[in-house]
C-alpha cells in the first residue's frame, strides 16, 4: 500500500511517499518559497538505497496548486516509484488545528471539511494552507482515499482542569479559548516507540515526551494518553523556542501597548518571530548558539540557560502531574542532536531518580538510544521522531 503524506505550510509543501508494506520511503522532498520570485522543488528518491537519486528544480511556484502539480510531475518521472497515480492508495494530510472536533485521524468528506474551515480562526496561518493542500490533492488523486491527521488530536484526552485557562467561562463557550496542544503526532509516535522499547504496554506506561525543534513542547502521558502539554491554544505557550517566547506574563501585552506604542499585530509578530532564543541572543539555531558560546558570547550562554531551565521546570511540573514516571523521551532537531541541552535540562534531577549516563548521552541520536544510567529509576531515551511515518501509520490504521 503506497501512501503519500502531505504537509502544507504557509509557503512550503513537504511530502513523502511511503510503501507501507515495509514502511520504506520511496520519495521524500519539499517545494518551498511558494509565492516568491523563485520557488524550488527538492526530492530524493529511495533515500539510503543504492539507487538513491536527487532531483532539484527551480521555477516560479505561484501557489499551492502549482506546488502540488510540481510534486505530482516529479513523482511520476520515476516509473519505479509509481507506475500510475492510481498506485497511490491514500493521501495523508497533516492538519494543524482540529479544535475540539477531531480526536482521531479522519477520512476527508465535504462535511468534515466544513468543520476544518470553522476552525480557521484557531489557526489562521496554518489551516487555510492545509485546506488548499487537501483540495488540490482531491483533484489530482481522485481515486485515493484522503485522510486528515490533526496535530491537536492526541491531546484531546487532556482533562478539563488542565485544558481550561482561568478566564471567564463564556470565552471558552463562545470563542473556544482553551489549551489544545500541538506536535501531537510526534508525541504519540515517540511514546509508542518508547513503550515498545521499555517493554510495557502503551496503556500502562507513564512518560514525559520532550519535542525540541524549532518549535518546542512537552507532553505528560499517563497510561498512553496525553494528560497535559505545554503548547496552548496556539503554538506559543510553554517552552522557549527558536523564535517563539513560550510563557510570558500576559500583562506584558498591555505594557507594550501603553509604553512602547505597539499594536496587537506588532506584539503577535514580536512573540512569534522575534523572541525565544533569537530574542535573547540574536540566534535561533542551537548549533549557532553553541558556536557563539565557544567564542565567549554571554547572551548566547544566557539563551541556553533560559531554555534549559524552562525545560527543567516543566519536567518537574509534569513529574507532579504524573506521580510515577517510567520514561523521559527527547526528540526532534535539538532533542535528538544536542547532548548539552539534554544534560542541562535534566541537571539536578537525581533526587527524582532521573540520571543520565554522561558517556552514552554524548552523541547525536540517529536511532532510539537509552541515555539513562543503569541506576536511574526513570529511563531516559533519545528517540528520533518521524512525523511522516507517524502520519502514514495513522492513515493506514484508519483505512484498515
Ligand atoms: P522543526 O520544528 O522545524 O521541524 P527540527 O525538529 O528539524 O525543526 O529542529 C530544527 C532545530 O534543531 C534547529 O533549529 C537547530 O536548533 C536544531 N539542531 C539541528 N541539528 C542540531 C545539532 N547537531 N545540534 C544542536 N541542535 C541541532
Amino acid at each position: 500500500m503506497k501512501i503519500l503524506v502531505i504537509n502544507s505550510g504557509s509557503s512550503s509543501i513537504k511530502f513523502q511517499l511511503l510503501d507501507m508494506n515495509d514502511e520504506s520511503i520511496l520519495a521524500t522532498g519539499l517545494v518551498e518559497r511558494i509565492g516568491e520570485p523563485q520557488g524550488v522543488l527538492k526530492c530524493v528518491f529511495t533515500p539510503g538505497a543504492d539507487d538513491e537519486k536527487e532531483v532539484e528544480e527551480k521555477r516560479i511556484v505561484t501557489d499551492h496548486r502549482a506546488g502540488m502539480h510540481m510534486i505530482v510531475e516529479c513523482l511520476g518521472s520515476d516509473s519505479d516509484v509509481i507506475s500510475d497515480y492510481t498506485d497511490i492508495a491514500a493521501v495523508g494530510h497533516r492538519v494543524v488545528h482540529g479544535g475540539e472536533d477531531f480526536q482521531q485521524p479522519t477520512i476527508i468528506t465535504d462535511e468534515m471539511m466544513e468543520v476544518v474551515k470553522k476552525n480557521i480562526p484557531l489557526a489562521p496561518l496554518h489551516n487555510p494552507a492545509n485546506i488548499d493542500g487537501i483540495r488540490v490533492a482531491q483533484e489530482l488523486f481522485p481515486t485515493a482515499s484522503q485522510v486528515a491527521v490533526f496535530d491537536t488530536a492526541f491531546h484531546q484526552t487532556i482533562p478539563a482542569y488542565a485544558y481550561h485557562y482561568a478566564l471567564p467561562y463564556n470565552l471558552y463557550e463562545q470563542q473556544h479559548i482553551r489549551r489544545y496542544g500541538f506536535h501531537g503526532t510526534s508525541h504519540k509516535f515517540v511514546a509508542s516507540e518508547c513503550a515498545r522499547l521499555i517493554g510495557k504496554p502503551l496503556n500502562k506506561i507513564n512518560l514525559i515526551t520532550i519535542h525540541l525543534g524549532n518549535g518546542c513542547s512537552m507532553a505528560a502521558i499517563k497510561n498512553g494518553e496525553s494528560v497535559d502539554t505545554t503548547l496552548g491554544m496556539t503554538p506559543l505557550e510553554g517552552l522557549v523556542m527558536g523564535t517563539r517566547s513560550g510563557d510570558v506574563d500576559p500583562a506584558i501585552h498591555a505594557f507594550l501597548v501603553r509604553n512602547c506604542n505597539m499594536s496587537i499585530g506588532d506584539i503577535d509578530n514580536l512573540l512569534n518571530k522575534e523572541s525565544g532564543l533569537k530574542g535573547l541572543c540574536g540566534l535561533n539555531d542551537m548549533r549557532d548558539i553553541h558556536a557563539a558560546i565557544e567564542a565567549g558570547d554571554k547572551r548566547a550562554e544566557l539563551a541556553l540557560e533560559v531554555q534549559t531551565y524552562r525545560n527543567r521546570k516543566y519536567i518537574g511540573a509534569f513529574m507532579a502531574v504524573l506521580g510515577r514516571v517510567d520514561g523521559i523521551v527527547f526528540t526532534a532537531g535539538i532533542g535528538e542532536n544536542d547532548p548539552i541541552v539534554r544534560q542541562k535540562s535534566l541537571e539536578g534531577l537525581g533526587c527524582f531518580g532521573i540520571e543520565l549516563d554522561p558517556v552514552v548521552n554524548n552523541q547525536r541520536v540517529k536511532e532510539p538510544v537509552r541515555l539513562s544510567a543503569e541506576k536511574s529509576k526513570v529511563q531516559i531515551w533519545g528517540i528520533p521522531t518521524n512525523e511522516e511515518l507517524a502520519i502514514a501509520r495513522e492513515v493506514k490504521s484508519v483505512l484498515e
